[in-house]
Formats: C-alpha cells, sequence, structure tokens
C-alpha cells in the first residue's frame, strides 16, 4: 500500500483552492460539506460557481494566491490548469508543512482525492493510487450500485442504540456479532425497506432477549426470501434481490431460474433443485411450501428463487401463505415479470398511443387441455394480450381466438427465451403463428404477444447477433401493416 488512507476532521480548518473551473468547484464544494472554510483564489471563477457563492464559509479572492495567503491552512489544492501557478502553490505549501493536492500533477500530490461514494455518515473513498483513477471511477459506480441509498441512514439509525447494546453486552467480539445480525438480518432489511417503527420494535425485542454474550435466545427461527429473479438477463435483478441472494444459507429454485443468475447466490449456499427431483417429477406445490417453512425453522436463512416476479402466475402467495401460519418472517421482492422482459427486449411496446391502450396479462395454461378464458375481455379493441404458459396449446388457443371473433390476420408475436442470449422471436399473425412457432422449433418459456403492437417490432427491435429473430407474416398481413 503506497499511501495510508485516512478521513480528515477539517471542521473549521481552512482550505486554500486555486483554480476557477470545473475541478476547482468539486474541491470547494466537498471542502464545504466537509465543514471547512475555503478561500478559493481565481481572477475569474466559471459558470460551476455559482450555486457555491452564497455559502457563508467561502471566500473568493478575485486574483492569484500570494506567499501570505498560507498561513493556517491545512490543505492547498491545486485546480488552475496552469504549471507556473501549480509549482508555486505546491513549493509554497510544502515549504510550510500544508498537505498539497494538485489534479493530474502525481509529483505534486502528497495526497490522493479518492472517488467518494456518499451515504453519509457512511462514506467509501477509494483510490487506485494514482494509477488509474478511471478505474477508480468504475469501481466506484459498481459500489454506488450495491449499497441500498438508504444505508447512511441505517447507519445513523443504528448509531441511536450504540450506548444501549453496549451497556447490554460486555465483550466487543460478541456486541460485533450482534450488529452483524442486526444489520444483514430483519432489523436492517425492515429499515432498507422503510418501515422504521418495526425495525426498531425488533431491534429492541433482540436487545432485550440478548445474553450478555450477544446471543439472541429467542432467535432460532431463521427467514424466507421470495425472489423475483426475473426473466434470465442478470443484469435485470433489483440489488435488493442480489443483497439476499448473497446472504442465504440455502436456495430452492426451479427450471425459469437461469444458471447465470445462479451463479449470484453466495457460492456456500445450499442449492435445492425444486423443479426436478427423481424420475423427472416436479415437486408439488405444497411439498415446496413446505420444505420453505422446516428450513426455516431449523434457523436457515431459505431464498426462494423464482423466475420473473413471484406474484405473477408465480404461486409466490400460496408458499408465503404456509409461512404465516408458522410465524415465519419473510419478504417478498418484486421481479420483472416475463412479458415484460419479452416486449422490452423484443421491441414490442406493451401499450401505445397508436395502436393499444390496455394491456391483459394472461395464463392459457388450460386444464386438461380446455381454455378457460374470458373472451369478452380478451379481444377488446385496442388491447396487447400477453400470454403466459401459452406455448404447448398454442395451435388450439390460436384457432379459439379466431373462433371467439378474433381477426385471424392480427399480428401476433412469441419470444421464446426472453432477454436471454438464446432469445428468439417469431413473427405472425394469430392464423400462422402456431405454424411459424413450429417452424422456428420453439420450445423453451415462451411469451406469446398478441395485438396491433406487434407490428412495431420491425422498427424497434434490438438484438444481439446470437438472438434468432424470425419475420414470418404473412403477405395477406404485411399489407393490413
Ligand atoms: N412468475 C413468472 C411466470 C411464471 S409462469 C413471471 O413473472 O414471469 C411460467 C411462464 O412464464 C412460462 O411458461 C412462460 O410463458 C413465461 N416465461 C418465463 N420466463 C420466460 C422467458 N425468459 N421468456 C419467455 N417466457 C417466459
Amino acid at each position: 500500500m503506497d499511501f495510508l488512507p485516512v478521513f480528515l476532521n477539517i471542521q473549521g480548518k481552512t482550505v486554500l483552492v486555486d483554480g476557477g473551473g470545473t475541478v476547482a468547484a468539486r474541491r470547494v464544494e466537498s471542502a464545504l460539506k466537509a465543514g471547512a472554510n475555503v478561500i478559493v483564489f481565481d481572477p475569474r471563477l466559471g459558470e460551476e460557481f455559482s450555486p457555491l457563492l452564497g455559502h457563508a464559509n467561502l471566500t473568493h479572492q478575485k486574483r492569484l494566491p500570494q506567499e501570505s495567503d498560507f498561513e493556517g491552512i491545512i490543505i492547498a489544492y491545486g485546480a488552475s490548469e496552469e504549471a507556473a501557478r501549480d509549482k508555486f502553490l505546491a513549493q509554497t505549501a510544502r515549504e510550510k508543512n500544508i498537505l498539497v493536492n494538485v489534479a493530474d500533477v502525481f509529483e505534486y500530490c502528497d495526497f490522493i482525492t479518492p472517488s467518494v461514494v456518499d451515504r453519509s455518515p457512511l462514506v467509501v473513498a477509494i483510490s487506485s493510487s494514482g494509477t488509474a483513477p478511471v478505474i477508480a471511477r468504475i469501481m466506484r459506480a459498481r459500489i454506488e450500485s450495491l449499497i441500498p441509498a438508504t444505508y447512511g441512514r441505517l447507519a445513523e439509525f443504528l448509531g441511536g442504540f450504540r450506548q444501549a447494546v453496549a451497556n447490554k453486552i460486555s465483550s466487543s467480539a460478541n456486541r460485533r456479532h450482534f450488529w452483524e445480525r442486526v444489520i444483514d438480518g430483519p432489523v436492517g432489511d425492515l429499515f432498507l425497506a422503510g418501515d422504521q417503527k418495526n425495525a426498531e420494535q425488533r431491534l429492541i425485542s433482540s436487545l432485550d432477549t440478548a445474553s450478555d454474550n450477544g446471543q439472541d435466545s429467542k432467535a432460532s427461527t431463521g427467514e424466507v426470501y421470495l425472489v423475483g429473479a426475473g426473466p434470465g438477463d442478470p443484469d435485470l435483478l433489483t440489488f435488493r434481490a442480489l443483497r439476499l441472494m448473497q446472504r442465504a444459507d440455502v436456495v430452492l429454485y426451479d427450471r425459469l431460474v437461469s444458471n447465470d443468475i445462479l451463479t449470484l447466490v453466495r457460492r456456500d449456499a445450499e442449492r435445492i433443485n425444486v423443479g426436478k427431483r427423481p424420475k423427472n417429477h416436479t415437486m408439488d406445490q405444497g411439498d415446496i411450501s413446505q420444505l420453505l417453512a422446516d428450513l426455516a425453522l431449523q434457523g436457515k436463512r431459505v431464498l426462494r428463487l423464482k423466475g420473473g416476479d413471484p406474484f405473477v402466475f408465480g404461486r409466490g402467495g400460496e408458499e408465503i401463505e404456509k409461512l404465516g401460519q408458522h410465524n415465519i418472517p419473510f419478504q417478498v421482492v418484486p421481479g420483472i415479470t416475463a412479458s415484460i422482459g419479452a416486449a422490452s427486449y423484443a421491441g414490442i411496446p406493451l401499450t401505445h398511443r397508436d395502436h393499444a391502450q390496455s394491456c391483459v396479462f394472461i395464463t392459457a395454461h388450460g386444464k386438461d387441455g380446455i381454455l378457460d378464458l374470458d373472451w369478452e375481455t380478451l379481444l377488446r379493441p385496442s388491447q396487447t394480450v400477453a400470454i403466459y404458459m401459452g406455448l404447448s396449446n398454442l395451435e388450439q388457443l390460436a384457432k379459439e381466438f379466431v373462433a371467439h371473433g378474433a381477426d385471424p390476420d392480427v399480428p401476433a408475436a412469441l419470444v421464446e427465451n426472453a432477454t436471454c442470449a438464446s432469445q428468439q422471436v417469431v413473427i405472425g399473425t394469430v392464423k400462422t403463428l402456431y405454424d411459424e412457432a413450429t417452424k422456428a422449433n420453439v420450445t423453451g418459456p415462451s411469451i406469446i404477444i398478441i395485438g396491433d403492437v406487434v407490428k412495431l417490432h420491425p422498427q424497434l427491435k434490438w438484438i444481439t447477433p446470437t438472438q434468432k429473430d424470425t419475420h414470418a407474416m404473412s403477405l395477406q398481413a404485411q399489407k393490413r401493416l
């Protein structure tokens, strides 16, 4: 390590900034935020200074700094981008043992200004030790995305309990374990989900039941995270989903959850495939719910990872009902549902001012092949119909659409493996889609979209080289467009 990372207390101290451009403005801004008095030297300040100029702790000198200006200064920043000014600033500051930093001139830097993720009072500072600031900035963006926006407020909230916890748990190691459980457990989750009241209650009750060794004597029940994993592309996971995936002791998943997503689950978590069992029997829904409850009752953090959204044709409701019966804490994390993912990645807006004012999501998984659909609602004009689980009876489905009065030439699309690298889009009409899908050899999970919005696909599609796009509209349908 070439530099010593420190967080400097500069409240009430004076910082000198030489320069009037963008970099100077950033230096002034962060010094003011940290509570310093700032003197900025430059004959003409740029536009970026206008929001800062009224600040009570900022003084502007319309000239260059002189030697006498360095008296009582704690940090001198050079940001003028003029070699002679930089040199004078660095030499003068060093003679007086003032910490100096000149933007982009490494030899004039006693310290580095890090890239900062600010969740005050929580602050993360990143440095590449001057080798590659852009890497530090990219890393910053990644960390930004990992730390929930309200994490700083969580730190503030927990700060209020520090004394009480110190009074109750004497050993510092045990206190640390207690805090880890609080922050990385239900209290932290409740707070980050915006439920401060329950977070507080829960914290107080675990502190009440905590013994001096920091163990919560009642904390033997685990919890369940019912998490929507989205349609397949791992980039579509939510931050919260990722956080809980990293925390689970055991994960229950099924065939709709892609491998790319499974690799993001904590490495040493036990994995249970509830979609496939010996002899290829799928696990019964009741058994899955029971297994979730059993594992949580053993004290585990159980992740139930579901394709798309857990509450859209996902039977998530049934699973948490069971948990409720056992008083097992749980949380539900929404995911991008398959039809939304399919629509975006295939360039088919589900609604559009000129083509569709409503959109319905239906499942066409008829019991014993019988489709029990509300045709009157489905066949409304200017409406898009997005169909889940419709591939296996697409032929019958299309026939029934027509039998119930749909125009056979209405454009229709099928999106297989939506959002995945293997995504395939098949375009046709209500009449032709089944044949086209058969020709295209579609077998994977597919969303069917019926409605005029499908016409927009040729203009709005965005496909990667690995994705297939089958344009197979009947001539008649093309004329209609
Ligand atoms: N809860 C899920 C839906 C589960 S039902 C969600 O919100 O998306 C299963 C059906 O979802 C499949 O039969 C298929 O119609 C659809 N589906 C799920 N993932 C899909 C994908 N990546 N591409 C296309 N359809 C998908």
